[in-house]
Formats: structure tokens, C-alpha cells, sequence
């Protein structure tokens, strides 16, 4: 696989706007725009159209699997492999693109300033506790997505470490579209709490539903999923035209995908 490679710039010392304001010049991060039509009101993946003529409210695995643990995910983009998808992957795996971290942790910070509200609103209330879903990567001895978190130093949640972690390597036939219910471990303390769940990218959602599992299993009250990205897969015929708008459709901080929706609303479109 080969990704795009994107160039440092020059200034050092940038604020998070001016962060923000560069990832909006390199196209690469399309929103997610409320209540799109078409999309799975669980994961944000265009579904297929059914019998009815309609397209279905939810994908397969949401439906039969990860609405029992998830109980909503917010993407703030959607992802290409040539686009955020390879911003990621070097974040994670490379040790020379680890500036990326501030534009990705000013994108997120803005985002929850923007949307933490709406987002709790949607779902029932306001969150006890952010926590991030592990990964093998380790930087400056915490996990990726705990890196990057540390990279500002007031969010509006509260991020707690080590709450998860992971007990073994999966194999590559369990990175597929199903929860493992014993890939991942919870502390205890989620007990009763309200949780927003971080990955950086949601593709088969495998990995976040197992992480949701964990969580639920150890008596969080509920868990939202939240990631950089939502992976389209261009192969899906349901994807195409999603996939043909991303190019004009720039990053808007001003929307999120459930801008200005209640929880009724979100239950009436399930
Ligand atoms: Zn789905
Ligand atoms: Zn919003």
C-alpha cells in the first residue's frame, strides 16, 4: 500500500485554528453531515436499498451485532485511502510523521468544543468520561490516540488512560465485521458511567464494537463511538455515490452528523 505523503510546515509553534485551517487547504477530511440520507444511523456507511425501494436504516452488523453494545458512533469525516486514511496511518506507524498528531488533536479538540453538546443531547445526556481505544503503537510510553490527546491540555471531557486494555494481537480473521468479545479488557470503575469511546478510524468497526463490548461488559451505562474517520470502501456499489460528492464537500466545523437532532429524532430515524 502506498499513502500520500504530506509535507511539514515550516511555522512551528501553531495554534489549533491555524492547525485546523491547514487541514482544510489539503482536502482530505469531507464532513460528516447530519441525518444524511442513505447512511446507517448506527455507523454512517451508505446501506444498500432493499426490497422496498428504500435504503435500509441500518447496515447488516450494526443491525445484528454492534447496535447491542454501541449505542451510537460519531464520525468526524469520512475516509479515503488516499486521503485521511493514509494521515492516519502514518500518525500511527511512522515515526516522522508524528507532527500530524496537532492538526488531527486540533481537529478533535474544535470538533467536541463545536459538538460535545449536540452529541450528548443525541444520546441521552452528558458523558462521565472519555477513554481511548488501544492500539500496540506506543509513543512516548502511552498508546497512539493517548499521544495525541496530550498534545492540548484542556479538553472539554474528561480522557482517563489505561481504562481498556487489549489482551492479545487479534488475527486477521477476527479483524472482520464482528465484536471479540475477549480482545479487549475494562477497569471496573466504568461501572454505571457514560462513555465516549475514541479510535482513530472506524472501517470494518470490528475493532470499536469489541472495545464497546469490553466496556459494556464491565458496566458502562452506554457507549458512543467516536473517530477521525469513517472508512467508505469503494469496492460497495451502495458507497459510489457518497464516494463521488467527498470531493465537494470541504471540512465544516460549524455541522456535526447529529447537528440539532434529539434523541427522539435519532429514535425515529432507527
Ligand atoms: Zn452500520
Ligand atoms: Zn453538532
Amino acid at each position: 500500500m502506498s499513502y500520500r505523503r504530506f509535507r511539514r510546515p515550516t511555522r512551528e509553534n501553531w495554534t489549533v485554528d491555524q492547525w485546523v485551517a491547514w487541514l482544510k487547504s489539503q482536502d482530505f477530511t469531507p464532513s460528516v453531515t447530519p441525518a444524511e440520507v442513505g447512511v446507517c444511523a448506527i455507523c454512517r456507511a451508505p446501506t444498500p436499498i432493499g426490497s422496498q425501494g428504500t435504503h435500509f436504516a441500518r447496515c447488516f452488523p450494526c443491525n445484528s451485532q454492534y447496535s447491542t453494545v454501541l449505542t451510537g458512533f460519531i464520525p468526524i469525516c469520512y475516509s479515503v485511502h488516499e486521503g485521511l486514511e493514509g494521515a492516519l496511518w502514518r500518525v500511527k506507524n511512522e515515526e516522522s510523521s508524528g507532527w500530524l498528531q496537532l492538526p488531527l488533536a486540533s481537529l478533535l479538540w474544535t470538533f467536541l468544543n463545536n459538538h460535545l453538546k449536540c452529541i450528548e443531547d443525541a444520546y441521552g445526556g452528558p458523558f462521565d468520561l472519555g477513554v481511548t481505544v488501544p492500539s500496540s503503537k506506543q509513543r512516548n510510553g502511552l498508546n497512539h490516540l493517548d499521544d495525541l490527546l496530550s498534545c492540548i491540555k484542556r479538553w472539554p471531557i474528561a480522557w482517563r488512560q489505561g481504562v481498556l486494555t487489549k489482551t492479545r494481537r487479534e488475527s486477521a480473521a477476527e479483524r472482520r465485521q464482528r465484536i471479540v468479545p475477549d480482545l479487549f479488557a475494562a477497569d471496573s470503575d466504568v461501572n454505571g458511567k457514560r462513555i465516549l469511546l475514541l479510535d482513530d478510524t472506524f472501517t470494518s468497526g470490528g475493532t470499536m464494537a469489541s472495545a464497546a463490548h469490553a466496556l459494556r461488559d464491565a458496566g458502562a451505562a452506554c457507549v458512543i463511538g467516536i473517530a477521525f474517520g469513517r472508512q467508505l470502501n469503494a469496492s460497495r456499489e451502495e458507497a459510489r455515490d457518497l464516494l463521488a460528492e467527498l470531493p465537494q464537500r470541504p471540512l465544516d466545523l460549524e455541522t456535526c452528523p447529529v447537528h440539532g437532532l434529539s434523541d427522539f429524532d435519532l429514535f425515529l430515524m432507527s
